[in-house]
């Protein structure tokens, strides 16, 4: 098997890709990894069984349906299913009903039970982007771990993570659907937009998005949270189901803001077909380190990957352009620069009179350091 091997084909309008690269699990998680396939193994042949005995006994053949309200009951009975996650079980009952299937479309023998070489891949049908970092890959029950990714691909569109093991090595399968987007009409218009903590992002045209009230809700309770658990006594009962609750909100926090970024980012590259934005690598040296502790960065980073691919997917243009001076000096036409703290938020210049909120004035110089960079390039 080679890795990082990619194979797409179109559905539709969607494109499904496969793309393959090794993992180096730890150790302990090749323990775990082996004892998953045992257990998923041992799951598979007890099914098959199931369907067999109630077919000869009873005359009654038993669905994937059946089989997955049945697991529950197997879970009780075999607490060790525990160990391993459960739409990873899931999968194994759709596996051998696929044998199944394959079989009555006599394009297979009967299903057999397999022995220990027989069983060494397990599926998660579900794969969230919140699972890769970094390059790790986050394999419920098992850990982060970490994955050769020779390829860059966008976490968002993976929806299904196969590890196999082959030949003494780990690779890991990634299914990706992207929507193949149709050409879209060119708009002709370009927009500089400035990044921010007051308003998430402003526009050269003036518009803002800001951080929702549900959003800013959310993080309250989520900080409320972490100090509650802070006061919690070490190693109690308490604390830990206090930890387990917040890591829930936390991750449903992460996403919400996520999908606020998506909708920004998607209402940008739709309108325009030029967006430039702050370089903010070099804005990171130039922070401050009060405002590093905020939110903002997190969401400022999502946000340039987001509009990147985004707009690469529909043929538009992203360009970064270097952050110095782009909130000080005029957009008036006059370069005029006017100092200001992080407090005053109106823009207004002694030289043209200019008056305009100060990160629409940000958001312009922007604009024409990207076109001048688009002109220059050209
Ligand atoms: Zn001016």
């Amino acid at each position: 098997m080679r890795p990082s091997k990619s194979t797409s084909k179109s559905r539709g309008n969607e494109t499904v890709s496969v793309l393959r690269f090794r993992l180096e699990p730890t150790k302990e998680q090749e323990q775990k990894l082996f004892r998953t396939f045992f257990l998923c193994r041992k799951l598979y042949n007890q099914a098959l069984e199931d369907r067999v005995m109630s077919y000869r006994e009873k005359g009654i053949t038993i669905h994937y349906t059946d089989q997955q309200n049945r697991l529950p009951v197997w879970k009780r009975e075999h607490p060790e299913y525990q160990e391993v996650h459960s739409q990873v079980l899931q999968n194994v009952l759709q596996r051998l009903d696929q044998a199944f299937v394959n079989f009555f479309e006599k394009r297979a023998k009967f299903p057999k039970f397999k022995n220990k070489f027989m069983f060494r891949s397990i599926t998660y049908p579900q794969a969230r982007d919140t699972y890769f970092h970094d390059n790790q890959v986050y394999l419920p029950k098992i850990g982060w771990v970490r994955m050769r990714a020779h390829l860059p691909f966008d976490p968002a569109s993976v929806k299904i993570i196969n590890v196999k093991f082959h030949d003494g090595k780990w690779y890991v399968n990634l299914t990706s659907v992207t929507k193949t987007i149709a050409p879209r009409t060119e708009t002709c218009k370009s927009v500089g937009i400035d990044l921010g903590l007051l308003s998430l992002v402003a526009t050269s045209d003036g518009e803002f998005f800001e951080n929702p009230k549900w959003l800013q809700k959310s993080e309250k309770r989520l900080k409320r949270m972490q100090r509650q658990l802070s006061r919690k006594k070490k190693g109690s009962k308490n604390r830990q189901k206090a930890k387990h609750k917040l890591q829930g909100v936390h991750d449903h926090v992460a996403n919400q803001r996520k999908d606020h970024l998506h909708k920004i980012s998607r209402s940008l590259v739709d309108r325009y077909d030029l967006i430039c934005m702050e370089d903010l690598q070099v804005k990171e040296m130039m922070k401050n380190h009060r405002l590093a502790k905020s939110i903002g960065n997190a969401s400022w980073g999502k946000l340039a990957t987001y509009l990147e691919y985004k707009a690469k997917n529909a043929g538009k243009h992203l360009i970064k352009v270097p952050p110095h001076y782009t909130s000080q000096r005029c957009s008036g036409g006059c370069g005029t620069i006017v100092k200001k703290n992080l407090s005053v938020r109106l823009h207004q210049c002694p030289t043209c009179g200019l008056e305009i909120d100060r990160d629409v004035n940000a958001a312009i110089n922007i604009l024409h350091r990207g076109l001048e960079i688009r002109h220059q390039a050209s």
